[in-house]
């Protein structure tokens, strides 16, 4: 199964990625990154988290006693 890069398109080849690939009529193709557009990807995704303050730091978790105080009544 040959990998296509869904963000710059390039196709993995052997060990590397090429621009200007041509496809077999019959080849059967799957969608991932090319290890370039990963890293990209995988540092919008951490801004986005720092951004979003989804780490689930100083606000999250942490009420646990509260609750367990009302189901022990
Ligand atoms: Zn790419």
């Amino acid at each position: 199964m040959t990998k296509i890069c869904c963000v710059c398109q390039r196709v993995e080849y052997k060990t590397y990625w090429k621009d200007d690939y041509t496809f077999a009529p019959d080849e059967r193709v799957t969608h991932g990154y090319c290890p370039i557009c990963f890293d990209v990807v995988m540092s919008d995704l951490m801004d986005y988290i720092e951004d979003n303050d989804l780490q689930g730091g100083k606000d999250g978790g942490k009420t646990d006693s509260g609750q367990q105080n009302s189901l022990c009544v």
